[in-house]
């Protein structure tokens, strides 16, 4: 079956058409270690997640690379301002390479939290100098750059599609709005490829170069990196629709003038999570961690669950109370996986159990529509309620679907280290339909039946959740 893909570059779904038949190049742009990734981050992580997953599911060969930004992001995502590292190292008063080693090992334990599969490697900007130096050399030799008072500059003006993914209209841009500018930039547009050190100033991370000591720009870490790993063209690249106007239009620029080449077939870009009061950011000092949730009492499963429920090129508009919602749901349906689960064990062999063709079909169908997470999430909820299928079949069908919603349905629902049995799991059941009929008198006697039976069963919003009464 195609996979259809809403490419930002031309606006509109197209059939996936690999490079290589079979395999998948993906570039995802990862995080910038100055601070802890928030939630709106990970929503864009998730949604790579879930893309790559769908290749996989598809019988697809990905190759991932994700970068790990811990030099050159400057706090105007342009060529202004200071280096976010440094502006985290004063905040924080440890060193830049200190910082960069603390959050990128929080950003790892979020995501494999969140169930995010790692890329086939992760590439830290610092670690790849040398190719951005090659990169800009080749820009160098091709009469791409010039060189000001602060650094080595891209002259946006010799490409005649710049500015393509963004559809920029260049001569609108109003000097000073979007993108700041220094006096000695040829045109509006333009951006560093070398940043030099500051004279009588020692930067805490600097290097030789052929221009002058100093540090890469954020972009060309991206096309160099990306370059080294998946060719000069490759297949997808991702990110969060922020890179769509400066980032992204930076990394094309420079690697398609470099190599001659077309960049990438397929753009990526997800929707931002955002609060009533706007987008999620860092520079905002005030945003939430996997962290925050967990301590509220949240599982970080269950926002990965949030997560899909949103398709990813729409807003998310972040709330308690959604999570919440998502939290039920979630609880609900690991109760009927885990009922499915315990009878397909009880009356079946399982591996006489087949995977039945339509459902399947419908999942695929939806997931390989351009990311249709919250249809698939549906197909999933018809197959438990389905009563055609046998308990066997479902358990298969919910396996299947967990490899590309990551939600651990594939495992035991356990309570400590126990499984919950069936009967108890029937009981909850049978107490959330009462209580959704009003029926408040025969949930309490549930209630208390299930108590007789060492279970306690707590309310949630939308649902209830089930554990072991410990002595
Ligand atoms: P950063 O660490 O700032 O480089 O961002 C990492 C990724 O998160 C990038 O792909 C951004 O586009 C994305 N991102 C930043 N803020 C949000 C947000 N509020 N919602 C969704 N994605 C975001
Ligand atoms: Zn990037």
């Amino acid at each position: 079956m195609d996979i259809i893909l809403f490419n930002t570059l031309g606006r509109e779904k197209q059939v996936f058409k690999p490079i290589i038949t079979g395999k998948a190049g993906l570039y995802t742009c990862g995080p910038t270690v100055y601070d802890y990734q928030h939630i709106g981050n990970f929503r864009t992580f998730l949604f790579e997640d879930f893309l790559k997953r769908i290749l996989i599911y598809n019988g697809y060969d990905v190759t991932h690379i994700m970068n790990i930004t811990d030099v050159g992001h400057l706090v105007s995502d342009g060529d202004e301002g200071e280096d976010k590292m440094e502006k985290g190292s004063a905040r924080t008063g440890k060193t830049v390479w200190e910082i960069a080693e603390y959050y990128t090992k929080h950003f790892l334990e979020d995501a494999k939290a969140l169930n995010i599969i790692p890329p086939t490697k992760y590439t830290k900007a610092t670690d790849y100098i040398n190719e951005q130096i090659d990169m800009i050399k080749c820009l160098d030799d091709k009469g791409y750059t010039y060189i000001t008072s602060d650094g080595v500059y891209f002259d946006t003006s010799k490409l005649n599609d710049y500015g393509k993914l963004a559809k920029l209209d260049i001569e609108g841009l109003e000097e000073g709005s979007r993108i700041q500018f220094s006096t000695e930039k040829k045109n509006k547009t333009d951006f560093a490829l070398w940043k030099f050190s500051p004279r009588n100033e020692k930067r805490q991370m600097e290097w030789e170069s052929p221009w002058g000591k100093g540090f890469p720009g954020w972009h060309i870490e991206c096309s160099a990196m990306s370059r080294k790993f998946l060719g000069d063209t490759f297949d997808i690249h991702c990110g969060g629709i922020d890179h769509i106007p400066i980032h992204h239009t930076n990394e094309i620029a420079q690697s398609e003038a470099c190599t001659g080449k077309m960049f990438v077939h397929y753009w990526m870009h997800g929707a931002f999570l955002e609060e009533d009061s706007g987008k999620m950011s860092k520079s905002k000092g005030e945003f939430l961690r996997i962290e925050t949730i967990i301590k509220k009492g949240y599982a970080p499963l269950d926002f990965r669950y949030l997560c899909l429920g949103t398709h990813y090129r729409k807003r998310l508009l972040f709330s308690w109370e959604i999570l919440d919602q998502a939290k039920a749901a979630f609880s609900r349906l690991k109760l009927n996986v885990q009922q499915i689960r315990n009878d397909a064990k009880k009356n079946f062999d399982q591996r006489d159990a087949s995977l039945p063709k339509e459902e399947k079909e419908k999942f695929t169908q939806a997931v390989n529509d351009d990311l249709n997470m919250p249809q698939a999430i549906a197909v999933l909820w018809g197959v438990i309620r389905n009563e055609n299928l046998s308990s066997a079949e479902k358990k298969n069908l919910i396996d299947s679907f967990d490899r590309v919603l990551g939600l651990d349905l594939d495992k035991d629902n356990k309570t400590g280290d126990e499984i919950i049995p069936s009967e108890i799991l029937e009981i909850v059941n049978e107490r959330i339909t009462a209580k959704k009929g009003k029926d408040f008198k025969k949930a309490d006697e549930l209630r208390g039946k299930l108590k007789d039976m060492g279970y306690e069963i707590v309310d949630k919003k939308d649902g209830a959740e089930v554990k072991k009464i410990r002595s």
